[in-house]
């Protein structure tokens, strides 16, 4: 069994909040005293910049920040630490390799994204495509919210040059076979980005396993701090790729003739990274290790099957999203009542949900919907916070009508 109530004391949020019911996990997740020491500690101890100092502090925070880097290396099983580029989260992730790599494309490519793709994983690939002619082909779903996989296979041509695909829907919580997609778009020559935004911090991720050419999620979706966030690809991809921004830490050579770039993955990391949020991230990932894996990720679904048999016995409540293979993640619209009132009288309840189209708005479309209301579930989430949840939801439902 896992102890949620134990682990729940080790969030700070939850002690000077006592009564709240968090349940907006999709969005944000809540930080782990372990984290927010391990920042502290560094701009304490370490506080310097990284990789050019000649005195003791510049050493140490070189020194934190290559470790964070081998940490999320391990963590994610990359066959070495060259493969980790530092960024400011899945988004900042994505727009690096559709402004590198993506020049790569010429007129007439394509490139295969999904309906339930997240804003993220659509407008950076639009724009590209607007700058060199690129045609965008949209898998569609099936009436489950799953990706239709016959409409891929029927999407993959010789033109395919890549698959954009979030390995877990945000909206509707829908999990994408990204392995076998990786196979199929290989078998065409397609390179693979696999948004993993909201699968890192829910299942255990092997980089190696999944078989994607790049990989991308946010440090603050998985426990650690916002600002901060990771693109895995190949040493050797990373190598074949130009830069995207100039600055410091990325040259070899600086003349006014020329420049040339240092090796990935710094020439992908301008500038001063965010040293501290590259610790805290580590602290997170550390923390997690330290947890029963498999038991978190049951004790999740658990959490997500009790909200949807519960919802299940309201009549006025529609969930949107029931593919078979699903997250913690729980998508509603109610008969009678706005999603955004339901959500107003669920927080003077303590509880916090995310209404909208969650940056999913041809999703929501292709639903037919222009907003949901969201209960997505993390390790500190209880079988409590279900219940009162869904007694919240019952009354405010019952004084709505
Ligand atoms: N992709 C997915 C599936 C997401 O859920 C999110 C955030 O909700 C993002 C991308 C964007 O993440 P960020 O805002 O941390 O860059």
């Amino acid at each position: 069994m896992f102890d949620a109530l134990t682990l729940k004391k080790q969030f700070p949020i939850f002690s000077h909040y006592p009564e709240l019911i968090y349940l907006d996990n999709a969005a944000t997740l809540q930080k782990p005293l372990a984290v927010l020491d391990a920042e502290r500690f560094y701009y304490e101890h370490h506080n310097a910049n990284v990789h050019r100092g000649a005195h003791r502090l510049a050493t140490a925070a070189t020194e934190a920040f290559e470790n964070a880097r081998h940490t999320v290396a391990q963590f994610i099983n990359a066959v070495s630490d060259d493969e980790i580029v530092f960024t400011r989260g899945t988004t900042e992730g994505i727009n690096l390799v559709a402004n590198t790599w993506g020049n790569t494309l010429a007129a007439g490519d394509e490139i295969i994204l999904s309906t339930l793709e997240h804003h993220a994983n659509i407008v950076p690939w639009q724009m590209l495509a607007e700058r060199r002619g690129l045609t965008l082909k949209i898998i569609q779903l099936d009436a489950q919210g799953a990706l239709d996989l016959t409409h891929f296979l029927s999407l993959l041509s010789n033109k395919t040059k890549l698959v954009a695909i979030s390995q877990v829907s945000n909206a509707i919580g829908s999990i994408q076979p990204v392995q076998w997609i990786c196979q199929q778009a290989h078998q065409y020559g397609a390179k693979v980005l696999v948004d993993g935004a909201q699968a890192v911090a829910h299942s255990v991720i092997d980089v190696q396993e999944i078989g994607a050419d790049f990989y991308v999620f946010s440090g603050h979706k998985i426990y650690g701090p916002t600002g901060i966030g990771v693109l895995w690809a190949h040493a050797k991809l990373l190598n074949e790729i130009p830069p995207w921004q100039g600055g410091g830490e990325m040259i070899a050579t600086v003349s006014f003739e020329r420049s040339t770039y240092a090796a990935a993955p710094y020439r992908f990391e301008a500038g001063t990274p965010p040293i501290a949020q590259t610790v805290g991230l580590a602290a997170a990932l550390n923390w997690l290790n330290q947890q029963d894996r498999t038991a978190l990720a049951e004790h999740e679904i658990a959490l997500r099957q009790q909200l949807e048999e519960g919802l299940a016995q309201l009549p006025a409540v529609k969930i949107h999203g029931q593919s078979a293979n699903k997250a913690a993640i729980t998508s509603m619209t109610f008969m009678d009542a706005h999603p955004y009132d339901v959500a107003q009288f669920l927080d003077h309840q303590h509880i916090a949900v995310r209404v909208g189209h969650h940056c999913a708005q041809p999703l929501l479309h292709s639903l037919g919907l222009s907003g949901t209301l969201r209960a997505s579930f993390a390790a500190y989430n209880t079988a409590q916070d279900v219940s009162r949840f869904l007694s919240s939801l019952q009354n405010t439902l019952d004084l709505l009508d």
